[in-house]
């Protein structure tokens, strides 16, 4: 028998008109995913909890970018778990190959002498460095937005992200967001500490006042302690990556040519940057983003958000193991200043 529904439901008055069109507020900001077709699988298990956990509430769109041409079958992948804008970059031939000034033989030659290191013997991971140092926020695709979040195939996405950490950042000026910290293998890069202090010699008056140097050096022997961002998570500002500062720097190391004869790698490359040229206040921890990359990740201490938003054990998360530097990170002083005028 058909009933008629309970007058409650009958009389539910119209909301009024201004609750029902204010826009929500959105960051002028994308995802960037640096990826090769044969990744598209660990991707989409990226892609479907970042959706889940944050993106499909705010529509943010994707920028896939490759050094071949992506694949039709690629581009329906991806395409399909997301309702937000995606597009799909080639990368100039330029922005993914050797500079004039780079001698082959000798970059041959490292690669032989580093076997014995993680990507030692690997030309694309040299490629790959040097890019995401240098050009990926060049990229055409990339031209128009202000905020960008790096994404790799197979990370995991730990806990409901409640808020927008583009507008967070937008909104308190912060210019680089992480989740994770480390210490880089020595021998990767033997003398990125020794040109990055000629740069320094050169350009004395790009660095900020007060800085986060003491992040990372040591402040007995003035040599680099191996502490970066681990950069393949970020959510920072494109506009520092294009700043004058930035360009000038990175072209530096580019003619020092570490990124073949070493290993240079762009996590402490941005991390040594962001050091030189940001104060502390304009660097996060997202400590509430639980994220995992391979053996690393940052699960959220605190029990009570844990519990309510996340998937992991907060025993677990990189912050306690010595191989991090985000303790170090929390408790420097931001107004410390470092003197880096005498270990020049
Ligand atoms: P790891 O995180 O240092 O172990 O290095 P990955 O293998 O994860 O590479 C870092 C990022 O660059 C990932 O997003 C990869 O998909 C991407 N990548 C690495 N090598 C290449 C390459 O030769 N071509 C393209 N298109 N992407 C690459
Ligand atoms: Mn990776």
């Amino acid at each position: 028998v058909l009933q008629e529904p309970p007058a409650v439901l009958q009389t539910v008055p119209a909301a009024p008109v201004e609750f029902v069109q204010a826009p929500p507020r959105k960051a002028n900001a994308c995802f960037v995913v640096l990826i090769r077709n044969k990744e598209v699988h660990d991707f989409r298990e990226s892609m479907r909890q970042l959706e889940d956990r944050f993106n499909n509430k705010h529509n943010y769109p994707y920028v896939f970018l490759n050094n071949e041409p992506f694949t039709d079958e690629f581009k329906s992948y991806v395409t399909s778990l997301t309702s937000a804008n995606v597009s799909f970059g080639l990368i100039p031939e330029e922005h993914w190959s050797y500079p004039t000034w780079i001698d082959l033989n000798k970059a041959a030659e490292t690669r032989d002498r580093m076997k014995n290191v993680i990507y030692g013997s690997s030309e694309s991971y040299r490629h790959m460095c040097r890019f995401e140092s240098g050009f990926f926020f060049r990229h055409p695709l990339m031209e128009s937005y202000d905020y960008y979040w790096r994404v790799e195939p197979g990370v995991k996405f730990l806990c409901d992200i409640d808020y927008d950490p583009f507008l967070f950042m937008q909104d308190r000026d912060i210019k680089y967001g992480f989740t994770i910290t480390g210490k880089e293998i020595r021998s990767t890069v033997t003398t990125l500490w020794d040109t990055t202090k000629q740069f320094i010699r050169e350009h004395k008056d790009m660095v900020a006042h007060p800085n986060t140097l003491g992040w990372i050096v040591n402040s007995r022997t003035g040599k680099y302690n191996m502490c970066h961002y681990w950069s393949n998570f970020e959510i920072a500002s494109l506009k520092f990556l294009r700043s004058e500062k930035y360009l000038s720097y990175f072209e530096y190391l580019d003619k020092a040519g570490g990124f073949f004869y070493e290993r240079w790698g762009d996590a402490p490359v941005h991390s040594i940057a962001a050091a030189m040229f940001l104060k502390k206040e304009e660097i996060h921890w997202f400590e509430d983003i639980g994220y995992r990359h391979g053996f690393a990740a940052n699960c959220p201490l605190d029990p009570e958000l844990n519990k309510k938003k996340c998937h992991c054990d907060p025993k677990d998360s990189i912050y306690y193991s010595g191989w991090s530097c985000t303790k170090q990170f929390v408790s420097l002083d931001p107004l410390s200043d470092m003197d880096i005028d005498k270990f020049l």
